[in-house]
């Protein structure tokens, strides 16, 4: 089973990097809940352990040794960046990192860069903590600049928020050589089942404005009941028509 140890950045009276009302604590935050769900749920073999699961303050040092403690077979931290940048992707190893902390950033770089477009401001080395006193392979990921009008607006969408997720898991799981779950994910996995899917905008709208949906979550499954109820509308329709 590997152990893959997830750190939100900062939280608690640290928010981090505040601007265009998006706290980076928030998107840390989201971004390590959404990766546990997914990976936990998606791959096999696979633990994620996490720094912190609500909005509370831990010590840098802190986040360490607890990483250290419990054996994690890697290390992500998770922020958003701020001041002076004009927006833009980029992920820390530290300056004397082990060829594993390299390749664990490349595979992680290309996943996410990949999901999530914009501007690649690269792989860079800088003396953190986090990656400094991390035994294990570490990365740190600053996703988006939260001072950057454009970046700020990106990071309040839900789609960028999952590219972040999902390239954050991608790369986790190419770089573990993990396989995924033998059962199928069930339709609305990933998904937002509140707003209809692009290819079934017009026919949902159609359907809706008839009456034979309520319009209300688009993508959940239907049970029996649900689709006898929208058959039996659908014939008073057609009688109706006469
Ligand atoms: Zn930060």
């Amino acid at each position: 089973m590997y152990k893959v140890w997830i750190d939100a950045g900062h939280g608690g009276k640290d928010p981090g990097a505040v601007a265009n009302g998006v706290l980076e604590k928030d998107i840390a935050l989201k971004v390590s809940l959404g990766i546990k769900e997914r990976l936990e749920s998606g791959y096999e073999n696979v633990q994620v352990l996490l720094s912190r699961s609500s909005d509370v303050f831990l010590e840098l040092r802190d986040r360490t040794s607890r990483a250290n403690a419990a054996g994690a077979d890697i290390l992500v931290s998770i922020h958003c960046n701020a001041g002076g940048g004009k927006g833009g992707f980029e992920t820390f190893r530290y300056t004397s990192a082990s060829q594993s902390s390299i390749k664990l950033q490349d595979t992680l770089h290309k996943a996410i860069t990949a999901k999530l477009g914009g501007t690649d401001r690269g792989q860079k080395a800088q003396n953190l903590h986090m990656v400094r006193e991390s035994n294990m392979p570490a990365v740190l990921t600053e996703n988006l600049f939260v001072d950057v009008a454009a970046d700020a607006d990106r990071l309040k969408q839900s789609s960028v928020i999952d590219a972040i997720i999902d390239g954050h898991v991608q790369g986790i799981a190419t770089y573990l050589g993990l396989s995924k779950t033998k059962e199928e994910k069930p339709v609305t996995q990933g998904r937002d089942i509140n707003v209809p899917s692009k290819w079934a905008e017009t026919t949902w709208k159609g359907v809706t404005e008839k009456g034979f949906f309520d319009g209300s979550r688009p993508g959940a499954t239907v049970t029996r009941e649900e689709l006898g109820t929208v058959v039996s509308r659908l014939l008073k329709y057609v009688d109706q028509k006469g």
